[in-house]
């Protein structure tokens, strides 16, 4: 496992790390999974008024449903797996014994948490295991914290919090690394540079700045400000989807949640997770005969990725994807 230094795990194009699937997608119109996230509980600590599970009400995933996805995904050529929500996955009873079976599967674990609940064995676990912990911060003080995570008095809290995994990773040889995530809108533009200088000093190895899904404030002068703060060891990444953010999409099929799947807690999958609402499975009717249902297939076909909201996350994947797939031809001369 590799702690990033100076490189950047949120450069656009990383498909591109994954041929075979690219391949797949362009000659038989779908592949296998990267990536997935699972959502181990729809429960949560915070209320934030954006949350993508913020409707689900489904009881806590057996382990025995985590386990069978993480068997089957694995099976299928799966590299990694990430613990999300839907809700807060720090809250999942079996949330450690769920990630190490993960590990033993030689899956890459990551965790994206709002960092608020400390327990010493998950946080322990989390930095021997992971290949990175994110802690999506989102605001720069105690009123921009409470405005975009629906609870008050907390952000505090969870900068502690931050240092505290950063100690306990210092502390030892994990090469796990400790990120910050800061959604970025007109309640959180102000803060940009002052919550990076900040995150700084608690020693993280980096910030994310990235957009709320479908909000077009334009941040990019504070992230580009914000970068002047960046050291060998502290990276300050403004979200590659901002290379998209002045025209339209040009594709109009998803061909990029072929790369990773979406398991909620439910058991029943998301097309993405920007579309919650879009579902398809459950898993119970087997891994391999659900992603390669008629139902999923024609999820594919009902979405017009014209009509999503900007900025998703699958953008650099799909204007890849669509271009090889839907505009190229004579595909041996390259230049
Ligand atoms: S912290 Fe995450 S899971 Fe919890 S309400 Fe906010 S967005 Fe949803
Ligand atoms: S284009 Fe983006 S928002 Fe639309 S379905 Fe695909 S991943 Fe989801």
């Amino acid at each position: 496992m590799e702690r990033f230094d100076q490189n950047n795990p949120f450069v656009p194009y990383k498909a591109l790390g994954h041929l075979d699937r690219i391949v797949d997608i362009r000659d038989k119109g779908w592949c296998w999974p990267v990536c997935a996230d699972i959502w181990l509980t729809d429960r949560c600590n915070h209320a934030c008024p954006e949350c993508a599970g913020f409707r689900e009400v489904s009881p806590d995933m057996d382990p025995h449903t985590a386990h069978k996805f993480i068997d089957g995904f694995a099976e299928t050529g799966g590299k990694s797996l990430t613990f999300t929500g839907g809700g807060e996955p720090l809250l999942h009873g079996q949330f450690v014994e769920i990630l190490r079976y993960a590990r033993a599967a030689g899956l890459d674990v990551s965790v994206l948490t709002n960092g608020d609940l400390w327990d010493e064995r998950i946080a322990r676990n989390i930095i021997e295991h992971a290949t990175y912990i994110r802690v999506s911060l989102d605001g720069y003080n105690e009123e921009s914290h409470a405005k975009m995570h629906g609870v008050k008095g907390r952000f505090h809290r969870v900068m502690t919090n931050i240092l505290k995994y950063v100690e306990l990773r210092n502390d030892t040889d994990s090469r796990c690394a400790v990120g910050v995530g800061y959604l970025c809108c007109a309640d959180t533009i102000p803060g940009i540079v002052r919550i990076t200088q900040e995150c700084r000093s608690l020693g993280v190895d980096y910030i994310h700045h990235r957009p709320l899904y479908g909000n077009t404030d334009d941040p990019r002068c504070a992230i580009e400000a914000a970068k002047g703060l960046a050291t060998d060891g502290f990276l300050v990444a403004g979200s590659s989807k901002y290379a998209h953010f002045d025209g339209r999409r040009h594709h109009h099929r998803c061909y990029g949640q072929w790369l990773g799947a979406v398991l909620k807690t439910s058991g029943r999958f998301a097309f993405c997770c920007c579309l919650g609402g879009t579902e398809f499975g459950p898993l119970s009717e087997g891994w391999q005969d659900v992603w390669t249902s008629d139902r999923h297939h024609s999820a594919v076909d009902n979405v017009n990725a014209m009509y999503c909201k900007p900025l998703c996350r699958w953008q650099a994947a799909n204007d890849l994807l669509w271009r090889v797939k839907e505009e190229a031809c004579h595909p041996n001369f390259i230049a």
